[in-house]
């Protein structure tokens, strides 16, 4: 007869079912979700993310690391000041009705407001009619470049709308990881600071966007999204092909580092905050950002069309943005 070797949880001594690499620790079921809760809390406190007076407007795609961030977050700050939003991209083949359904669920269960948005209905296109129409014009950017830049303005402008204090978004270590060697290997320094979660915002018009989750590796946002039932959409994005391979290549590379020597990730992320944490006083110097002379949203020093509008000129699409209405809850602040 076999016997099966059960390993305790280095912290309560029951069952563990996680082994966290980095701290060489077996966890238990109950003492591997009260650590993650506890780290993102402490990295939003460490970090002055947001306070529970701040009404906090959640980005949230249908991922793993989004239902971590909504269920995380849903613990420690009011309900009535969390909405979720989503935003349907329209990818052939990708953005299926059933993926909704489970995020209404999911922010319902926990006492959360959603609102659905689109692609579609804010640009009059879909992603993949973007796409499309920029093939036709011989244009070989990324899908990528066009989703992550649409999302971004489609969360700033719903967040504005509503009254938001904050923006969140489920970022983990990876992510964050990534996008520091991304922008060092770009040399684009304005960018590196502006990740800084210290650093100072730079227009009226931009709400604050932070990432709870900056600390979580992958691999632990999708164990404890396995834990708690989730059902998220595993399908890949038939994008995903186009991504830019830099990133690819830095996550490839990270990852073979990280299982060398577990922690490394963490400890990257850690030097970096540490070492630009006086340079963020820099960004202040550069007070604000200029106005994009089409749409009149901010853009980068050194830009009078901000990259969105460009991009789609460039598709042949008229950058003509539908502003969402104010929906209901919060909108406190100033006029409108
Ligand atoms: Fe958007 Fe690219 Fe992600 Fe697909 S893979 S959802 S196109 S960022
Ligand atoms: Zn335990
Ligand atoms: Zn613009």
């Amino acid at each position: 007869m076999q016997v099966r070797e059960i390993v305790k949880c280095s912290l309560c001594g029951r069952e563990a079912v996680f082994y966290q690499a980095f701290t060489n620790k077996y966890l238990c079921r109950e003492c591997f979700i009260e650590d993650v809760r506890k780290r993102i809390a402490n990295e939003v406190k460490d970090k002055r993310m947001f306070s529970e007076r701040d009404n906090l407007l959640l980005a949230i795609s249908g991922g793993k690391d989004s239902f971590v961030l909504l269920d995380a977050v849903s613990h420690f700050h009011p309900s009535s000041k969390i909405i979720a939003l989503s935003i349907v991209e329209g990818i052939p083949g990708y953005n299926r009705q059933e993926y909704i359904e489970r995020i209404k669920k999911y922010t319902k269960e926990r006492g959360i407001d959603t609102v659905i948005t689109s692609i579609k209905e804010f640009v009059g296109y879909s992603l993949g009619e973007i796409v499309e129409k920029s093939r036709e014009m011989g244009i070989e950017l990324s899908p990528c470049t066009y989703c992550g830049s649409l999302r971004r303005r489609i969360i700033n402008v719903y967040a504005r709308e509503l009254g938001a204090d904050r923006t969140l978004t489920a970022h983990n270590l990876d992510d964050e990881v990534q996008t520091i060697f991304m922008n060092i290997l770009r040399g684009d320094p304005e960018r590196l600071l502006r990740q800084h979660p210290l650093s100072p915002k730079l227009s009226d018009k931009l709400v604050q966007r932070v990432k709870p989750l900056r600390k979580i590796y992958e691999y632990e946002a999708a164990f404890y999204a396995y834990l708690l039932g989730f059902k998220f959409q595993e399908t890949e994005c038939p994008y995903i092909i186009y991504q830019p391979t830099l990133r690819a290549r830095i996550r490839h590379w990270l990852y073979m580092l990280e299982r060398e020597a577990p922690g490394v990730e963490l400890r990257i992320l850690e030097f970096f905050d540490n070492l630009l944490l006086d340079r963020t006083n820099k960004l202040k110097e550069l007070n604000s950002l200029p106005t994009c002379r089409i749409c009149g949203e901010p853009t980068s020093i050194g830009r009078d069309v901000c990259k969105l509008c460009e991009m789609l000129e460039k598709a042949g699409i008229e950058p003509k943005y539908n502003y969402p209405k104010h929906m209901g809850k919060w909108r406190a602040k100033g006029e409108g």
